[in-house]
């Protein structure tokens, strides 16, 4: 009987989610189209042209994110394990999220230390962990505010630091991060947190979250750091 009660649990997860995905790629879907056509109107000033692209734009970025946190969640694993410069991810992922800050008014604040922090990772997953934390902590800011982004090398491990201005967590909703499906918001997946959890532990990092209510929340990710190019004894070593 218990095995069979899995069965139909696990059956029911995966129609569950197959509903879940459709509806939350298929609303910024719409929303992308709507966008679209409106800029057929030829009296659109620049400003107007410039903020229905960011929203289209934006729009599709979730669709994606949505289905990169469902196949992170079904396969946690790093595929393709790299040298990350974790400076450079930074700045990409920052490029992407650019129009999500500016359209809830939201300033970005970067503070990197001088010299490069190197891990070892897949840039697909990190980009997706600093998505999702830089995007929980714009959603947490309903009125724009302040997002400070800090990376620094500490006792040998990278430190990324993404603090808000925002609403802030009760200690009910700490103790519930990284767990599925946990979310506060009407559309949310409750997926976010749980994929930032499970792509630090694959790079044997820790994650730290500091927050009050009504003043904010600052999220620590530190990831054991590595050197930017494996010395020559090292390959040689491990190819015997
Ligand atoms: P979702 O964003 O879809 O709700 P997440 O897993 O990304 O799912 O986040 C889960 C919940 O954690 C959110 O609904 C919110 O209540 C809380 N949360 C996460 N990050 C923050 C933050 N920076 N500020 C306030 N609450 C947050
Ligand atoms: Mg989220």
């Amino acid at each position: 009987l218990a095995k069979e009660i899995g069965k139909l649990e696990k059956l029911r997860t995966v129609s569950d989610i197959a509903a879940s995905i459709s509806h939350e790629v298929r609303n910024p879907l719409t929303v992308t189209r709507g966008f679209i056509q409106l800029l057929r109107d030829p009296n659109l000033t620049d400003k107007e042209k410039n903020r229905y692209i960011d929203t289209a734009v934006v729009a599709l970025d979730q669709a994606e994110s949505t289905i990169s946190d469902y196949l992170t969640f079904a396969k946690p694993t790093l595929e393709h394990i790299n040298i990350l410069d974790l400076k450079k991810e930074l700045a990409y992922t920052l490029k992407i999220v650019e129009p999500f800050a500016t359209l809830n008014d939201v300033h970005i604040i970067e503070l990197c230390q001088d010299t490069n922090v190197y891990i070892a990772g897949e840039e697909q997953k990190m980009h997706q962990c600093l998505v999702n934390l830089i995007k929980n902590a714009v959603e947490a800011m309903p009125h724009g505010g302040k997002l400070t982004i800090r990376l620094k090398e500490q006792n040998g491990k990278a430190v990324i630091t993404v603090t808000d201005t925002g609403t802030g967590m009760t200690d009910e909703q700490i103790e519930r991060l990284g767990t599925p499906y946990f979310s506060t918001k009407e559309k949310g997946t409750g997926l976010g947190t749980m994929v930032v959890y499970s792509i630090v532990k694959a790079m044997r990092g820790e994650i730290k979250v500091e927050s009050e209510i009504g003043k904010g929340t600052s999220f620590s990710i530190m990831i054991p750091t590595t050197k930017p190019f494996p010395s020559l004894n090292e390959k040689i070593v491990s190819y015997s």
